[in-house]
């Protein structure tokens, strides 16, 4: 059967490449990356010799088509990104898109990820979370996304480049308020990973204070606007509680 798999690779640490991606990347004809000496640099770690094309979304359609046409005449292919799950804030939308046209399948070989990386260690509700990627890059842009997500109820999650991060929590701050639970997932699975949780107005102090903490890749989790109401009910029963105790 004409299969295109999906690939999944590291994201920082390479021993977290699975067996089957292993297996999948020597098996397949040809590999679809988005960088190619990124990726042709990851195979030789793992003495894969399969040949590599570059393949972006902002490839045309027609080289997305004529990928797939190679898959039909009996070439299966990986599509791999630079880093973790293609197609998470990641090129391969439309190839995949295009895919039954074909009566191509599409397999995924799941790995690494850096938003269910860091969810899985940031200790917010995660039965229910809103993954919202990289925010628009233009302060305008962004402060209206995040105004529009205020009242989001379950965890958000997004993805941030380390020159923006400092602007984004304080965004952040301005448009949740500086009490919202936030957790920065910072180099995940690297020698420098830190995970650190507190406030907006305590993690916008942090990072403003210690250089090494504006650097490297960050996940953003925020506690979802619903989290923050059950908290201060809380709170506030606690503090019921304790007035009608005291004295
Ligand atoms: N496809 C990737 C995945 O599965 O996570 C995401 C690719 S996206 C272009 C790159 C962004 O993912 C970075 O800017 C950062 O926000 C996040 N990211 C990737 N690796 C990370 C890591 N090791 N630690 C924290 N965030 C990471």
């Amino acid at each position: 059967k004409p299969t295109l798999y999906i690939v999944a690779t590291p994201i920082g640490n390479l021993n977290d490449i699975t067996l089957r991606a292993i297996d999948t990347l020597k098996q397949v004809e040809f590999i679809a990356a988005e960088d190619t000496r990124h990726t042709r640099r990851l195979l030789s770690q793992f003495e894969i010799e399969t040949s590599v094309i570059s393949f972006h979304d902002y490839s045309s359609e027609e080289s997305a088509r004529k990928l797939l046409e190679r898959i039909v005449n009996g070439e299966n292919c990986a599509l791999v990104s630079d880093a973790g799950t293609p197609l998470i804030s990641d090129p391969g939308y439309r190839l995949v898109s295009l895919a039954p046209e074909y009566g191509v399948t599409v397999s995924p070989i799941p790995g690494a990820c850096a938003l269910i990386a860091g969810l899985s260690a940031a200790g917010l509700p995660s039965d229910r979370f809103c993954f919202e990627g990289f925010l628009p890059a233009k302060p305008l842009q962004r402060q209206k996304r995040l105004a529009s997500l205020a009242g989001e109820e379950r965890t958000l999650v997004f993805y941030e480049a380390p020159h923006r991060i400092e602007a984004l929590l304080a965004d952040m701050k301005m448009e949740f308020g500086e009490q919202r639970e936030v957790v920065l997932g910072r180099e995940l699975t690297k020698t420098f990973e830190t995970i650190t949780r507190g406030t907006l107005a305590e993690l916008v102090d942090f990072t403003a204070a210690d250089a090494n903490q504006r650097r490297g890749e960050f996940v953003v989790m925020v506690a979802g606007e619903q989290a923050v109401k059950l908290f201060d009910d809380k709170v506030k029963e606690t503090f019921a509680l304790l007035n009608e105790e005291l004295p």
